[in-house]
């Protein structure tokens, strides 16, 4: 009897406790645990889902030409909501509020081994030969000497080739959207060896303002009607490109990523979203050059590439080459959206000469200075030098661009706010 009276006992007691909950109270009970379940799943998707690790891991990594990808993390191009889609995210790093991007690291030129050590202030001084100079009052006369230079010319011109111009002056030297130009050193320079540096490389930035002068009519070969574009610089006395100049501590026998450089520019201010820092790193780097690069190709004012910090990084072996310093400020600038008519997949184009193009290994393409296909008004090795040589990718400064052209309908540099008229 006490062991069926037990029994009894201990049914009623499970019923009741059964019966503390209605049917509907499980119901939502239920749902409750199921909804946390799925933000959970979707949350840790969505944490994971933009990094593209398999493509990462077939990266043409090879640090004798500067391709090294240490600090970056592929995003895959379907994470629309990633600023970085289709190209990397720096770690640690940020531009405004959001992550920093850019295209990766640029090759070296063939011929530049990027692991032997390279002295900055050979390369630098190097930049001093023939440095005709040209003010902006004579830039008709800058115009015909380096038409003439690339007419005459048979093979890739050195941008030390080109006449220098005084960039234009434009407010007080400072305001609004500028290009600031940084020397970076870790390798130990006394003062007056430090301010040649400087002047040397603010040498190098008149050219890169006879570049985009030269690039507003591609050499004279493109672009009716065109004006003239320049490049809103940090200047001082004179117009003349200001050279900031930062220590930065070396790591014994360490090479320094574009990470590590641009996380340390922005923990010491150079962070701005009107700037784009154009930067010639002196130290030890496998980088020849790597450029900010945001996945935007819209065509108003408001597109990133015009509202976010940007950094162009060139490594000491690569001061002075092949354009380098030109096309890693265009990354920064917007150049080239993936969606361009020749677009290379990598923020490059296809169609040479152009300072931009060249097959960078992205959609399937071999890994090489030049590309195939060279447009036939631009088959001059020296129009290599400058910008967008047919004028339809990504910088175009005509005043009558066709209505139905993909420059005209989306993003085009030369309507950038670091540049100005
Ligand atoms: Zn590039």
């Amino acid at each position: 009897m006490a062991k069926q009276r037990a029994h009894r006992q201990k049914k009623a007691s499970r019923t009741s406790r059964f019966h503390r909950f209605s049917k509907k109270q499980i119901l939502v009970f239920g749902l409750l645990f199921a909804t946390v379940g799925i933000i959970g799943l979707v949350t840790s998707f969505a944490a994971s889902y933009p990094y593209d690790d398999a493509g990462q891991a077939k990266l043409p990594t090879d640090p004798t030409r500067g391709l090294v990808y240490d600090g970056l993390r592929k995003i895959k191009a379907t994470a629309f909501w990633h600023p970085c889609h289709g190209g990397f995210e720096v770690k640690n790093v940020r531009a405004g509020n959001r992550p920093s991007c850019t295209h990766g690291p640029d090759p070296a030129p063939v011929g530049v081994d990027m692991t032997q050590p390279v002295d900055g202030l050979t390369t630098a001084l190097a930049n001093e030969q023939d440095a005709t100079v040209f003010t902006q009052d004579q830039i008709p006369a800058m115009q015909k000497q380096a038409q003439e230079i690339v007419a005459a010319a048979t093979t890739g011109l050195a941008p030390n080739s080109l006449p220098r111009t005084i960039p234009k002056c434009y407010g007080d030297g400072s305001d609004a959207r500028r290009v600031q130009l940084l020397l970076v050193n870790t390798n130990v320079r006394d003062a007056a060896t430090l301010s040649h540096m400087k002047s040397s490389l603010a040498i190098t930035s008149e050219r890169v303002e006879t570049q985009v002068v030269m690039s507003s009519t591609t050499a004279g070969i493109t672009s009716p009607n065109s004006v003239t574009r320049h490049i809103r610089y940090v200047q001082g006395t004179n117009c003349i490109p200001i050279v900031s100049q930062i220590n930065m501590r070396a790591r014994p026998g360490y090479d320094f990523t574009y990470a590590d450089i641009t996380a340390f520019l922005q923990v010491n201010g150079y962070n701005h979203s009107d700037r784009k820092y154009l930067i010639w790193f002196d130290g030890r780097t496998k980088i020849c050059g790597a450029g900010s690069a945001y996945n935007d190709s819209s065509k108003e004012s408001t597109n990133q590439a015009n509202s976010y910090v940007g950094y162009a990084v060139v490594g000491p072996a690569c001061w002075n080459r092949a354009g380098v310093e030109l096309h890693e400020l265009s990354h920064t600038l917007g150049a080239v959206q993936l969606d361009a008519p020749h677009t290379s997949g990598g923020y490059h184009c296809l169609d040479e000469q152009d300072v931009m193009c060249y097959a960078d290994g992205v959609n399937g393409k071999t890994v090489n200075r030049k590309s195939v296909y060279v447009d036939p008004k631009c088959t001059k090795a020296s129009l290599d030098l400058f910008l967008d040589c047919n004028d339809s990718d990504y910088f175009n400064a005509s005043t009558t661009i066709s209505t139905g052209s993909y420059i005209y309908q989306h993003w085009n540099t030369a309507n950038s706010g670091f540049l100005g008229l």
